[in-house]
């Protein structure tokens, strides 16, 4: 099985989104408000090329109106008020269809796309792969629908997709989470519920079938450094949120320790380990360097699963006025 990590472009955020900690609505408030301390990550989608069920998407990333006419794709007060102009960085050759045309898939052959949830980093794609059967889970769907306002304002969904397949977890337990849904009923694809970040946030796992198994984690984990939720969180959504997805971090953890050949791949990693899986993903997978990339995962946190090394992130400025970087220090460093 053939499995790529497209990079489809990158997002400035506010430091404190990722690394923040906080989960009242004042934190969120103050952090998302915060223009000063701005980091670049990346926005990955995976493409996963299944022997029998054809290429399969897991996110689908950015898009090249919203990356590049931003004012007119966030039409509208309440759009351009939650939008930042220039918080999408798009390069022609990251673009989705430049990315297929050279692996060689052709949009229309992509059977399946899965989405991990409802933001609009990983909704752009979707314009692009209207062929497909759309998977999205039920409370998602059902949360941006509530109201007056349906959902169909999500500028990258509106007026695009009118139906996508609700899922709802119904195939029982897969290891440490109670319930899951198996996509094809043969185990190779299956759906893990991971609330918090958004209240249907799913997990998708895949079976590799020749030595590796891979989490595509989505929001749930920006980076892998996020599994040690004890000691680096991003803002969370609520004491609700927040517990919900603390769990669903705990379940990953657990589902890691069972499961020596899985992968984890967060939806932003903007650390070495996101490279390193970019270099992983290219197409058929080695067992033996995914095996590579596991221990490199594995090397950064001790038997408590807290970070062996430097586990404090820190702001650092870009002198140019850019977007800034994160370097890491120890707890206790002269800082
Ligand atoms: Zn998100």
């Amino acid at each position: 099985m053939k499995a790529y990590a497209l990079h489809l472009g990158d997002t400035r955020v506010p430091f404190g989104q990722f690394y923040g900690g906080g989960d009242s609505a004042r934190d969120m408030i103050k952090v998302l408000r915060d223009r000063s301390h701005p980091i670049l990550v990346p926005v990955y989608a995976f493409l996963v090329d299944h022997p029998r069920h054809g290429p399969i998407m897991i996110d689908t990333g950015l898009n090249w109106q919203q990356a590049h006419a931003h004012r007119d794709y966030y039409s509208g007060p309440l759009l351009r008020a939650a939008f930042e102009e220039g918080e999408y960085l798009l390069r022609p050759e990251q673009r989705l269809d430049a990315q297929l045309e050279r692996i060689g898939v052709r949009p229309r052959d992509i059977g399946t796309v899965i989405l991990t949830h409802l933001h609009e980093d990983h909704l752009g794609g979707v314009r692009d792969l209207l062929g497909a059967r759309f998977l999205v889970s039920r409370a998602d769907w059902t949360s941006k629908n509530l109201g007056l306002f349906p959902f169909r304002r999500t500028p990258s969904l509106k007026n695009v997709l009118t139906d996508p397949e609700l899922i709802d977890f119904d195939s029982g337990p897969f290891h440490s989470f109670a319930a899951s849904r198996d996509v094809f009923g043969d185990g190779s694809v299956v759906l893990l519920p991971t609330p918090g970040h958004s209240v249907g946030h799913t997990s998708v796992f895949v079976d590799g079938g020749t030595g590796w198994q891979l989490l595509c984690a989505g929001d749930t984990l920006y980076t892998v450094r996020h599994l040690a939720s004890d000691q680096i969180r991003p803002i969370m959504l609520g004491r609700r949120g927040r517990d919900r997805q603390l769990d669903a971090i705990a379940r990953i953890r657990a589902l890691l320790r069972a499961l020596p050949e899985l992968i984890i791949a967060p939806g932003h990693d903007h650390t070495d380990y996101g490279r390193a899986l970019e270099q992983l993903l290219a197409g058929p997978v080695d067992p033996g360097d995914a095996h590579a990339v596991r221990r490199r995962a594995d090397a950064l946190f001790d038997q408590r699963g807290r970070l062996s090394g430097p586990d404090q992130p820190r702001y650092c400025p870009d002198p140019a006025g850019g977007p800034g970087g994160v370097s890491w220090a120890e707890a206790g460093a002269d800082r």
